[in-house]
């Protein structure tokens, strides 16, 4: 007999089976790995066949896909693409720079933590990650999302002043962003 949670479970199952099938990706290329992207993408290695595609948008893309580091000026640009993407929506930081910020470490005019300012998912090691890595990044978010634990998003909006008072620390209020409407 199917019970209320046994139905939900059942509906769970699907959609996140549907969703780690389809997973519409943008590319903010800001750092130097950008460049192995179109691999990943097109024939040689061929991530669509595994249900990875790009979007034209941010409204119409799954996965916000930072490929290396980011200047303190694009920061705000990135966290506000964003805030433009739909639930159910992830964060991919793709590079070293994205994790300790890599040979940028001690940079004046780069960030160094990429998950003090956005709700990371999934992070790919290496300088710059190679196609097969990229991959496997992918292959980690569909296996969070099948399991219903890629929860970045819930995270964002919780912990919303966390995130937006570090941008602050960056930017100041002289940037003030528009408010995130949920
Ligand atoms: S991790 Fe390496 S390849 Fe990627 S943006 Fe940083 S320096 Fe460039």
């Amino acid at each position: 007999m199917i019970n209320d949670k046994n139905s939900q479970k059942i509906a769970d199952f699907i959609k996140n089976w549907a969703r780690k099938h389809s997973i519409w990706v943008l590319a903010y290329g800001t750092g130097c790995g950008a460049i192995e992207i179109p691999p990943t993408m097109t024939s040689r290695y061929d991530a669509e066949r595994l249900g990875v595609r790009g979007a034209a948008t941010p409204r119409q893309a799954d996965v916000l896909l930072i490929t290396g580091y980011l200047t303190t000026k694009t920061l705000k640009r990135v966290i506000r693409v964003y805030e433009q993407m739909q639930d159910p929506k992830y964060v991919i930081g793709f590079g070293s720079c994205t994790i300790n910020g890599g040979m940028y470490y001690d940079s004046y005019n780069t960030i160094k933590v990429l998950d003090k300012y956005l709700p990371v998912d999934v992070y790919i090691n290496g300088c710059m990650p190679r196609p097969e890595a990229v991959l496997a990044g992918f292959g980690k978010l569909q296996q969070l999302i099948a399991e219903g634990k890629a929860n970045g998003a819930q995270k964002y909006k919780d912990d919303h002043e966390y995130y937006r008072g570090n941008l602050r620390k960056i930017i100041g209020n002289k940037y003030e962003m528009p408010l995130y409407n949920w």
